[in-house]
C-alpha cells in the first residue's frame, strides 16, 4: 500500500515528537547517571508538570473548550501561559479540535482524533499529517471563545509564549541552581514529554480500557489508572456523557485533581458558576446503562422474555420512584429557601421526604440485585 493518498506530513511535529522522545528516553537517564539529579530537579519537574498538565485539564478543556465554569483573568493568563507551556497548540485551536470530537465522536471522518481509527492514530497519529487542515478557517465553532481577549493574545503569540515558556523557565531554573543542562532536560524536556503523552492517553486509551458505566453508546471509557496520570481525567465515560459538568470524577473519593482545584479556586474568588449534571440525571443515565446491559445478555437464555419482563417492570419502578424522590427533595429545598411559615405543612413535606428517600434506597437495591445477575 502506498501513502500517495495521505495528506502530506507536518514536519515540524514530527521533529519535535520524536526529538523530545528520544531525548528523554537516552539523554535524561544518561545524564542522571553521569552527573546525577537533585530533589530540586524532581521538585521543579513535578511543579512543572503539574503546571502544564492542569493549564490543559482545568483552562483548555473544562474552562474554555466545554465552559463549565467562569474563571478570573488572573487564572485564565495563567492556564494560556501553561498551555503554551505544554505545547500543545492555542487554547483557540485545541477547543475547536475538541469540541469537534465530542460532536462527532468516534466519527471516521470528523472526529479529529477519532479513536475508532485506531491506538496510534488518535494518540498522536492525527497530529503527524494535514488530517484536519480545513477545519482551521475561521473557527466557526468557537466564537464564545474569540470574545475572550486572554485567549486571542494566547493564539496570536503562541509561537513565542512556547518558546519563552520551553526554553525561558528551564534556562532560569538551570542559571539559579547552577545546573543548565540537567533542568534543560528534566524541567524542559522530559516534562515536555510526559505532559505530552499523559494528556494523549485521554484520547487514545481512555476510549480503549476501562468500563462504562453511563452509556455505550460511543468508545469513552472510566478508567482509575487513567485518571492519576491526568490529573482526573480518565473518567471519561461520564464526561463524554456530561461534558458540562465541571467534574469528571463525580464521587468523593475519584481522584480528580483537577476537580478540587476548580472548586477550591471558587472558594478565593478566582472560578464561579460551576456546573454539575443534576443527580437524578446521572442516575437515570446509569440505571439505562444497566438496563442495556441486562437486556442484552438477558436475549442470550432461554427463558428471556419472561426475565425481559421482570427486568423491565423493575426498571420501571425504580423510574418512578426515583421521580417522587427528587420531586419531593425539590419541594423541601424551596420550603427551606421560603421559610414555609406554616410549621406543620413543613414536617408533613419531611415526613414524605423520609418515606420516599426509604422507598428509592429500597428499590434502588432490588434493581442493583437483579442486574447484577445479568451484568
Ligand atoms: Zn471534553
Ligand atoms: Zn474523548
Amino acid at each position: 500500500m502506498s501513502g500517495s493518498n495521505k495528506p502530506p506530513l507536518i514536519w515540524l511535529n514530527i521533529f519535535i515528537f520524536l526529538s523530545s522522545f528520544i531525548v528523554a528516553l537516552v539523554l535524561v537517564p544518561w545524564y542522571g547517571l553521569s552527573s546525577g539529579y537533585g530533589v530540586e530537579h524532581l521538585v521543579w519537574f513535578l511543579i512543572a508538570f503539574s503546571f502544564c498538565n492542569l493549564s490543559i485539564t482545568a483552562g483548555y478543556h473544562r474552562l474554555w473548550s466545554h465552559k463549565t465554569y467562569e474563571a478570573h483573568w488572573s487564572l485564565r493568563i495563567l492556564f494560556a501561559l501553561g498551555g503554551a507551556f505544554a505545547l500543545q497548540n492555542s487554547a483557540l485551536h485545541w477547543s475547536s479540535d475538541h469540541r469537534i470530537h465530542h460532536k462527532h465522536v468516534d466519527n471516521n471522518d470528523k472526529d479529529p482524533y477519532s479513536a475508532k481509527r485506531g491506538f496510534w492514530f488518535s494518540h498522536i497519529g492525527w497530529m503527524l499529517r494535514e488530517y484536519n487542515a480545513n477545519t482551521y478557517s475561521d473557527y466557526a465553532n468557537c466564537r464564545d471563545l474569540q470574545k475572550d481577549k486572554i485567549v486571542m493574545w494566547q493564539h496570536k503569540y503562541y509561537v513565542p509564549l512556547a518558546i519563552v515558556t520551553n526554553f525561558g523557565i528551564p534556562l532560569l531554573l538551570g542559571v539559579i541552581y547552577g545546573d543548565i543542562i540537567g533542568m534543560l532536560l528534566v524541567v524542559g524536556v522530559l516534562r515536555l514529554v510526559l505532559s505530552h503523552h499523559s494528556t494523549f492517553f485521554i484520547n487514545s486509551l481512555a476510549h480503549i480500557w476501562g468500563s462504562q458505566p453511563y452509556t455505550d453508546k460511543n468508545t469513552a471509557r472510566d478508567n482509575a489508572v487513567l485518571a492519576v496520570f491526568t490529573f482526573g481525567e480518565g473518567y471519561h465515560n461520564y464526561h463524554h456523557i456530561f461534558e458540562n459538568d465541571y467534574r469528571n470524577g463525580i464521587y468523593w473519593w475519584q481522584y480528580d485533581p483537577t476537580k478540587w482545584l476548580i472548586k477550591s479556586c471558587s472558594w478565593l474568588g478566582l472560578t464561579n458558576k460551576l456546573r454539575v449534571t443534576p443527580k437524578i440525571k446521572i442516575e437515570k443515565a446509569k440505571a439505562k446503562q444497566a438496563l442495556a446491559t441486562a437486556s442484552k445478555n438477558i436475549s442470550k437464555l432461554p427463558n428471556a422474555s419472561l426475565l425481559n419482563e421482570t427486568l423491565n417492570k423493575e426498571f420501571e419502578a425504580l423510574m418512578a420512584r426515583m421521580a417522587d424522590y427528587y420531586d419531593v427533595k425539590k419541594q423541601v429545598l424551596e420550603a427551606k429557601k421560603n421559610d414555609l411559615a406554616i410549621k406543620y405543612e413543613k414536617s408533613l413535606l419531611k415526613l414524605r421526604y423520609q418515606q420516599m428517600k426509604q422507598d428509592l434506597a429500597e428499590q434502588r437495591k432490588s434493581w442493583e440485585s437483579l442486574v447484577a445477575q445479568y451484568a
